[in-house]
């Protein structure tokens, strides 16, 4: 195994310490020998140099060291000698090495009872000086002085030795103290010379240590959330997978998605979006335990791996838990976030059993959960698959019928319910697939929605729908369709303003169908809108009446110009109570008293046709009538009615009989 970073830079400076400590040591010692060395050579020297001078100075040595007293001139010397300071004795020998005169401190002993000095014998029997120095230990003694044992000979025969004691106590102190400061300068420079560099590769080895660090832990992980990512996710949930069979139990991987995430990041900014995704992760770091893993695959999307989940209750009590920790309020700066979580749960190793495949699965039921109204968790279900592949088929037809305008509209024809004149048309959007099959609006406008082109496709619609009602008989209208977002993003004022001032429609000849639904949400500013499309002279419906929550509480809110029954009342009409007929009814006389046309959709039977008859409605639409067509074949539908129109004419001139 490889040693750590970190393991190998503390074996370097552990070198690097002891090397530094070796050149300190090895220098000291070099400088420490030097001196001693010099030191010796200059003390015995001295030494060797004053033996000379007293054994050439002294005239009687040999009468001396054959135990006579000194002659007056040799005592004279002797005193002069030993004045001049360094040297604190001296010692005359014999040619066999045993002491004949002391000449020490004040005092000048001529010895009687002579004793054996080996050092001199050995000066005497090789005829060189003998030296050496020492250290004194008594107080008699100076702390560092030399020997000089020099021999003298007369007429090549040995006769005595002359010994010189220096003090060299001072010249070493003053040898120590110049080595003392030469030994630390050069210790210094050594450091420095060799710690400079080494306290510069240091710290450069630490900084590439922590970015070595800092891009091994962004490899793994999400700057901004500090959790796992992706990769590092499926690296984990590869070996949490391989255990499995041998650990046994379950993983559940939760899929979660902040719902309306774009919407907040949009209203709060970025630094709004980065602070609840900053306090989801911690939230999602709390609430998990030691063995599971949180991470963030990116934008609002974090997955949270349970390790033990050991069947569907236990990962269903987890997604609880997750989803309460998520939507407890935040407050951020003023603003308090209320956000929920959608969240998809896929389990292993039923639902896959590699990292891939599980994730697909959890994102799959993180598609239902949203698909199902968001705040909620579901389960992934082997039958996702399909329904998944025919949505993002299905996405794929519609980007590429915006990108191509591939759209086409069909219209409905709508009648008089008195005479049943034609009285105009409902454009009725389609998409054709490749193969010429046609996709109902039911089926892709929530698309549409989501992917937010639904604006786009509804100033399509406006412009085709006014285009083609231009080409009709002008007393003829066409109605069309809004959604509740087209009301969200801009002026759908201004967009239908545009659509009559590009195509030269009438305002008087359009009418726009809105359901409840639009109403429940930012009410004032929407019924603002269909104020200003109203004075524009635009008629504004009611479609599909009677089917959403509180369609009468609507009515008196808005001076709506028709009103447009939905068709389940009609199909209701055909069941044995007489209960759905009632409301119709109602619903018409209802119309009458706020002034308000009234159109019954979805007529579909002779029979409910006939029921018409007896009601004081306005207009019918439905298939018994006419299903919606192609733009292409209305001219022959109103041409057919325009047939009919003259022959009941003609009828009611008393010209012709019709038979029907
Ligand atoms: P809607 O506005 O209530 O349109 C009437 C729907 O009822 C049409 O369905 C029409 O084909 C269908 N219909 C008419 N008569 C009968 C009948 O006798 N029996 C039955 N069973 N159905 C009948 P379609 O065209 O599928 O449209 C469905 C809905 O899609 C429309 O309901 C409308 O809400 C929406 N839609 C259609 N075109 C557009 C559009 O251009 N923009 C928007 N935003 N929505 C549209
Ligand atoms: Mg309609
Ligand atoms: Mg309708």
């Amino acid at each position: 195994m490889a040693a750590s970073p970190g393991l190998s830079t503390r074996g370097n400076i552990a070198i690097l310490s002891m090397l530094l400590c070796i050149l300190v040591g090895g220098t000291w010692l070099v400088v420490k020998v030097t001196a001693d060395h010099l030191l010796y050579r200059s003390t015995t020297s001295t030494a060797r140099n004053w033996g000379r001078y007293l054994a050439e100075s002294i005239t009687d040595l040999e009468q001396i060291a054959a135990g006579e007293r000194p002659s007056n001139a040799s005592m004279v010397f002797f005193q002069a000698a030993r004045r001049s300071g360094q040297v604190f004795r001296y010692e005359i020998f014999n040619r066999y090495g045993y002491s004949q005169l002391v000449s020490d401190q004040e005092k000048i002993t001529v010895v009687d009872l002579s004793e054996f000095n080996a050092d001199a014998a050995r000066a005497i029997d090789s005829g060189q000086p003998i030296v050496d120095t020492q250290a004194g230990h008594s107080a008699d003694l100076p702390a560092f002085y030399a020997r000089a044992y020099v021999p003298v000979v007369i007429d090549q025969r040995p006769v005595a030795v002359v010994a010189a004691y220096i003090d060299q106590t001072t010249a070493r102190n003053e040898v120590y103290k110049t080595f003392l400061l030469a030994a630390a300068s050069l210790c210094l420079l050594t450091a420095l010379s060799f710690g400079l560099p080494a306290i510069a590769w240091y710290r450069r080895t630490k900084e590439k240590q922590h970015a070595d660090r800092r891009i091994r832990f962004l490899a793994h992980h999400d700057a901004l959330t500090g959790l796992t990512n992706r990769p590092y996710l499926i690296e984990m949930l590869e070996k949490a997978l391989a255990v499995l069979p041998v650990r046994g139990g379950s993983i559940a991987v939760h899929f979660i998605d902040i719902d309306r995430f774009k919407e907040i990041n949009d209203t709060l900014g970025h630094d709004g979006g980065d602070f609840l995704l900053k306090t989801v992760a911690g939230r999602l770091r709390a609430t998990i335990r030691l063995d599971d893993i949180v991470a963030r695959l990116g934008g609002d999307e974090f997955v949270v791996i349970q390790s033990d989940a050991n069947g569907k209750d236990a990962a269903e009590q987890f997604a609880r838990r997750l989803m309460s920790a998520l939507t407890v309020p935040m407050q951020f700066k003023e603003n308090a976030i209320l956000s929920t979580v959608s969240v998809g749960i896929a389990l292993a190793p039923a639902d896959g059993s590699n990292p891939e495949r599980l994730l697909k699965s959890a994102d799959l039921a993180l598609y239902k959960a949203k698909a199902d109204g968001r705040d909620c968790f579901r389960f992934f279900l082997p039958e996702m698959d399909t329904e998944l592949q025919a949505r993002i088929e299905l996405e794929g037809i519609i980007r590429d019928a915006v990108r191509h305008d591939r759209f086409e509209l069909y219209y409905q024809p709508l009648f008089e319910m008195s005479d049943r004149r034609l009285v105009g048309f409902e454009a009725l959007i389609r998409l054709p697939r490749k193969d010429g099959t046609l996709i109902p609006p039911m089926v892709f406008i929530p698309v549409a929605k989501e992917l937010r082109l639904i604006d786009k496709i509804g100033t399509w619609v406006l412009r085709e729908a006014c285009r083609t009602a231009m080409t009709w008989p002008e007393h003829m209208t066409v109605a069309v369709n809004l959604s509740a977002a087209q009301f969200l993003t801009g002026s759908i004022s201004a967009i239908v303003a545009v659509a009559l001032k590009e195509t030269g429609l009438a305002a008087k000849r359009l009418e726009l169908e809105i359901t409840e639904t639009l109403l429940l949400g930012n009410t004032e500013t929407i019924i603002a809108e269909l104020r200003t499309l109203k004075a524009m002279g635009v008629a504004i419906v009611m479609d599909d009446f009677g089917t959403g929550y509180s369609s009468l509480s609507y009515l008196w809110r808005f001076p709506f110009d028709k009103i447009k029954i939905d068709r389940s009342f009609m199909q209701g009409c055909d069941g044995p109570s007489h209960e759905a007929e009632t409301v119709v009814k109602t619903i018409i006389a209802l119309g009458r008293e706020l002034h308000m046309r009234v159109t019954v959709e979805g007529v579909e039977t002779a029979k409910q046709a006939a029921f018409l008859e007896q009601v004081d409605g306005d207009q019918v639409q439905g298939f018994f009538f006419g299903r919606p067509i192609p733009a292409s074949e209305l001219a022959a539908s109103i041409l057919a009615d325009f047939q009919w129109q003259q022959a009941h004419e003609l009828e009611a001139k008393g010209k012709i009989r019709l038979v029907t």
